[in-house]
């Protein structure tokens, strides 16, 4: 069938939107009609050409839509369903059979480098073939083929063109918080950048009842979001992040948690070391040009260490919960939206990249 969709071609810095065929679903897998699907850095980054992923290649890993065909051996999700898209798992490793897919064996074939390239999902233009299932989906484009594991069925109560960021930005950063860190009521938090993860981070510290949640950001304008959205202090850090001390004399005996959302390897030594005694450290993307951490530091204090993959989400139990608070006024997300058409894509990776925008989101109707 045809579908319209964003295609990244090698060397090429911006998306381009074209007419592309798509295969029929395979007995697993369901064909969703894709409503609106979230701007990711992830998305940003293979477009640049990192994550290894192969190209050209429809990219778009937040997509939210609705059901429109389910393959025979396909159970659980009927057409009409309403689906949030995640990233894939293969629910057979021992990660998988252990509750934690966000540390699947298969992670890097099933979500980057496009593990089921010639199956349904392959999208082609003529003779040539163009890549898809980035992250099992592919939702840059109006219609995606997903499998049930990478496939949340939702209430349809919910906005459903807003929760397609649930499947990855936001649970990477709520879930660091409430999934991973567990910071316990009344305890502190320091979260470098607050970007759409870091906020989404902002928000898990205040639905687990931290008393004190420092947002630490190069950009004046994002602070105030996080303040809006719960921050009890924000910290303005130069390019350099260098904002320990900043907080140190605020919190003189250092913050309980630190969570580091930038990569930069600047941003977690400032966040180490502005930890308490036995502080917990989690960071939720690999730091970019390496981390140095000083272990002496991390044995003198009792600190703890902790990478965070996809907020250690197990999506088809999180994100219906965070639904939940969403609908209960308790988890407003969708306060650092903004919404664009899809044939605006490229300009809303730009805003991003500008600070203009928080979180673009893409509606594929418009
Ligand atoms: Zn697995
Ligand atoms: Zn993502």
């Amino acid at each position: 069938m045809k579908v319209r969709a964003a295609v990244a071609y090698e060397g090429q810095p911006e998306l381009s939107i074209e007419d592309l065929e798509i295969g029929d679903p395979g007995p697993d897998d369901i064909l969703v009609r894709i409503v609106a699907c979230g701007l990711c850095h992830t998305d940003v980054k293979a477009l640049a050409g990192g994550m290894g992923v192969p190209k050209p290649v429809v990219l778009g890993h937040e997509g939210a839509g609705i059901v429109e065909r389910v393959g025979e051996r396909v159970t659980g999700i009927n057409p009409g369903d309403h689906v949030v898209l995640t990233y894939d798992s293969c629910g057979a490793c021992r990660a998988c059979a252990g509750g934690d897919p966000a540390y699947c064996a298969q992670t890097a074939a099933l979500n980057f480098a496009d593990g089921r390239f010639g199956e349904p999902g392959t999208f082609t233009r003529g003779s040539e073939r163009i890549h898809g299932h980035f992250f099992g989906q592919s939702s840059f484009a109006n219609y995606a083929i997903a499998k049930p594991r990478n496939a949340v069925v939702v209430t349809k109560d919910a906005p459903l063109e807003i929760l397609g960021v649930l499947g990855c930005g936001v649970q990477t950063g709520a879930g660091a918080v409430m999934n991973a860190l567990q910071p316990e009521p009344g305890s502190s938090i320091a979260i470098f950048g607050v970007g759409p993860v870091g906020l989404s981070a902002v928000l898990g510290a205040v639905i687990r009842g931290c008393s004190q949640i420092i947002a630490v950001d190069v950009l004046p304008q994002r602070l105030e979001i996080a303040k809006k959205l719960g921050a009890t202090h924000a910290v303005l850090a130069g390019r350099d992040m260098n904002s320990a001390s900043a907080i140190r004399r605020n919190f003189p005996g250092g913050a309980n948690y630190a969570l580091d959302t930038t990569g930069r390897p600047e941003a977690g030594q400032h966040a180490i070391a502005a930890l308490a005694p036995k502080g917990c450290f989690g960071f939720v993307t690999i730091p970019t040009g390496g981390l140095q951490i000083n272990m002496q530091t991390v044995f003198l204090q009792g600190l703890s260490v902790r990478g965070i993959v996809q907020g250690d989400s197990v999506p088809h139990v999180f994100i219906p919960y965070l639904i939940d608070l969403f609908i209960a006024g308790r988890f407003p997300f969708d306060r650092f939206l903004t919404r664009y058409n899809f044939s605006q894509i490229n300009q809303a990776i730009a805003d991003q990249a500008a600070g203009k925008a928080v979180k673009p989101v893409f509606g594929m109707a418009d």
